[in-house]
């Protein structure tokens, strides 16, 4: 009994460690109070992988529901501001969270929700400061976390749509270790 529980320990211990935009888990933490559950992340990818649930805006300090926040470009700078009150700039304290938390988190892969101004990668609107979208960028959670490991796993929620989708994932996190 002893050698099975040790094992089944191990075996735990051992398996990937995929840092998940919280919503896609279920958890109500969007700005309008809803979450973006995606029950192919939610169930698949968690008989592969340790799930770690993270809403960079809930653990700056944003609550649910809260002001909307978008992509401004200022200068030659990209700022989170937000979009009723452009003198809140939530930039430094996204960067500085990622920063922390790829600390904290012994981190495989992430798979982020797209076209946020924190967990996007490269889809999210960019603004000009008259509020003019002008182009696409990726929110500064994730521009941050990848600039700090350039080799980790990530994924956007749009490309984990299917079971075989997720099974492509793990093999990239498995040839990655
Ligand atoms: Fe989801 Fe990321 Fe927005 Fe939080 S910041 S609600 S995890 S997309």
């Amino acid at each position: 009994m002893w050698s099975w529980l040790y094992k089944t320990v191990v075996q735990r211990n051992s398996l990937p460690r995929v840092a998940v935009s919280a919503c896609l888990l279920g958890q109500a933490v969007r700005y309008d109070g809803c979450d973006k559950y995606t029950v192919v992340i939610a169930h698949e990818l968690k008989k592969y992988c340790t799930l770690l649930a993270v809403c960079p805006e809930v653990e700056i300090g944003l609550g649910v529901p809260r002001a909307k926040i978008r992509l401004t470009q200022v200068g030659k700078s990209i700022k989170v501001l937000q979009i009723d009150d452009s003198t809140l700039d939530f930039s430094d304290q996204l960067h500085n969270f990622a920063d922390k938390y790829v600390k904290q988190q012994s981190l495989d892969g992430l798979v982020l929700q797209d076209r946020s101004p924190s967990c996007g990668i490269g889809n999210t609107a960019l603004f000009s400061q008259a509020g003019v979208q002008i182009g696409n960028s990726s929110g500064l959670f994730a521009a941050k976390i990848i600039e700090l490991l350039p080799r980790l796993v990530v994924v956007q929620a749009n490309q984990l749509q299917s079971k075989s989708d997720i099974i492509q994932f793990v093999e990239k996190l498995k040839s990655a270790s």
